[in-house]
């Protein structure tokens, strides 16, 4: 039995005060999350609001990520933050090899592999992003694409390291666009990355990865997505933003109206 796992990716957004003033409204909507053992909920809020988000969240079973660190653990590498500084803010989880950090900032699997270690070696999780893109996926090399993030963002990755990691399964089509996959293209996605490691790295302990759907997750699909039975939780990133709406995906919410 995979537990669950939903994660807010604030990315560029949110000031101190902002991010408390979220976690305050979003803790008040889930009604002492403190009780509800049945899922992890995780809070990526940028570098300079990891404190307010801590402080605020201290009592409640929510936890903290980092969007994104160095590979490198100390020294001469201005702008940098390593892994050890993010267990350090408080962080339980850190996001690797999101799809905009490998467009915008080039980074490489090889990267991503560096980082997934240095986060291991710092008891901390990865979760791990893939994705293809829309020409990809269009000209039928989706699972090309993919099979080569994988190999090389989790090269040298042993089967016990699995119940420390997550992966983020993110088409680049449907981040930020409005345009989700359909649950039965992510399901059927999902099943070709859990067969992919178990056939590779992780053997038979991929059936215990949990592995996240992101790419415009909502209220309204969340239920029809976590129905899916490879998929194990959502890296969430507009939808994030506002309490009512993380709060009514952590609970699955649909609109009252729309059928189950
Ligand atoms: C993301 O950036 O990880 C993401 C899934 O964004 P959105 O939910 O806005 O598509």
């Amino acid at each position: 039995m995979r537990r669950p796992i939903i994660a807010a990716n604030w990315k560029l957004n949110m000031l101190r005060q902002e991010a408390h003033d979220f976690v305050v409204a979003f803790l008040s909507e889930l009604n002492n999350p403190t009780q509800d053992a049945s899922l992890d909920i995780v809070i990526a809020p940028p570098f300079t609001a990891l404190d307010a988000t801590r402080q605020a969240l201290t009592a409640s079973n929510v936890a903290l990520a980092g969007q994104n660190l160095s590979f490198e653990s100390s020294g001469a590498f201005t702008g940098e933050i390593s892994a050890e500084m993010l267990r350090d803010a408080g962080c339980r989880y850190c996001i690797v090899g999101h799809s905009e950090r490998r467009s915008l900032f080039a980074e490489t699997n090889t990267d991503v592999a560096r980082k997934v270690r240095a986060l291991l070696e710092a008891d901390l999780q990865p979760i791990v992003c893939v994705g293809e893109t829309l020409d990809e996926r269009e000209s039928g090399r989706d699972q090309a694409v993919l099979a080569a993030q994988l190999d090389g963002s989790l090269e040298g990755l042993e089967p016990e390291d699995t119940r420390n990691l997550i992966l983020a399964y993110e088409p680049v089509w449907a981040i930020g666009t409005g345009r989700t996959a359909t649950p039965e293209q992510a399901q059927a996605t999902h099943a070709f990355i859990r067969n992919h490691l178990r056939a590779g790295p992780l053997g038979d302990q991929a059936k215990t990865l949990r592995i996240q759907y992101g790419g415009s997750v909502k209220p309204d699909n969340i239920r029809t997505l976590m129905a899916q039975p490879d998929i194990d939780g959502a890296l969430v990133g507009g939808a994030s933003l506002r309490p009512d709406s993380f709060a009514r995906i952590v609970r699955f919410d649909q609109p009252e109206n729309t059928p189950s």
